[in-house]
């Protein structure tokens, strides 16, 4: 009668797969969703997720700074965990102090020091932060910033000597901003705070076997900047993709190192609002770019384009109203 969380194990071709189960009472009956969380071996490190080489060591490099936040953006299923964990994994664990507090743990880290938060028992982000500082830890994961109070302490714990990884359901760079301010962070310690942030998504790639040449319709033009009509591909169906037109997924992201350009923009905005309008980056690195690339040279289709790029930052107050 009442909808349930849990955990599962299940061994599927000799391999152990963590399973994330949840329920809900409908009036047929239960539905359920499983989400497959990966079991250890399957981790990905930073190298495997598809960054670009000098990305990669401008992360690797900022990852060992000794405070600041590193902030990765994007909805559900856009693979931040994924690429939070590879963070975590790629730091010398054996010296440096790593305390990670999420809701609830989705992978185990060797050597690094994992808290579940448990509001049952009133270990909330807040109170978890809180006991995790008293601890002065050289590196903090925050699996998501989800609340005022987990901002702030976070904020302020990345301006005192502790270097934050943390995540955020927002769309880009300047809607994490945006969501901060809003959290009653002032912007004079977002700016000292954010060091790097990261927008990623998860494109579903076409199957190769069934994907149908096809040429863009006028409003398909519009929404992909094209001057004249171009021919792209769209999802079919075949037993090779189990009838869905996609195989696999790919990464992609857009990079803001927070620069002093950046800073002032965001200063000079009385209405932080405003700042929804800008992205972060020269066009040919912004996420959309990246995605109509994608489009163009038939990796993905234009369905797959909207649906990345037309994802709202969903604030937790409209979240309850739902
Ligand atoms: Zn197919």
């Amino acid at each position: 009668m009442k909808p349930q969380d849990g955990k599962m194990k299940f061994i599927y071709k000799d391999k152990e797969l963590d399973l994330r189960v949840s329920s809900l009472p409908t009036i047929y009956g239960e539905k359920i969703v499983i989400r497959i969380l990966y079991a250890n071996s399957n981790l990905y490190s930073l190298d495997e997720l598809g960054f670009l080489k000098q990305d990669k060591e401008l992360i690797k490099k900022l990852l060992k700074s000794q405070n600041g936040m590193i902030l990765l953006t994007g909805p559900t299923g856009s693979g931040k965990t994924t690429t939070l964990y590879a963070m975590v994994m790629s730091m010398d664990r054996e010296r440096k102090n790593i305390v990670t507090v999420e809701n609830p743990v989705e992978y185990e880290i060797e050597k690094a020091n994992q808290v579940n938060i448990n509001p049952n028992v009133g270990l909330d982000f807040t109170r978890s932060l809180s006991s995790i500082l008293r601890q002065d830890p050289d590196v903090i994961m925050v699996g998501e910033i989800i609340d005022e109070k987990a901002a702030q302490i976070a904020i302020t714990a990345s301006l005192t000597g502790h270097l934050i990884l943390s995540t955020m359901h927002c769309n880009d760079a300047p809607s994490s901003i945006i969501r901060l301010v809003d959290m009653k962070v002032p912007k004079y310690l977002v700016i000292d705070s954010l060091v790097l942030i990261i927008s990623q998504r998860l494109v579903k790639t076409l199957c190769n076997n069934c994907k149908k040449i096809h040429t863009t319709t006028k409003e398909e033009m519009i929404d992909l900047n094209l001057d004249e009509p171009k021919n792209i591909f769209k999802a079919d169906r075949c037993k090779y993709c189990n009838y869905t037109g996609y195989v696999g997924r790919k990464m992609v992201y857009e990079m803001v190192l927070l620069e002093d350009k950046h800073k002032q923009l965001i200063m000079n905005y009385e209405d932080i609002n405003k700042l929804r309008k800008y992205t972060f980056n020269n066009k040919e690195n912004s996420l959309s770019q990246k995605l109509k690339n994608l489009v163009l040279i038939g990796l993905t289709s234009y369905d797959e384009y909207i649906a990345n790029l037309q994802l709202n930052c969903i604030s937790k107050d409209e979240i309850n109203e739902v």
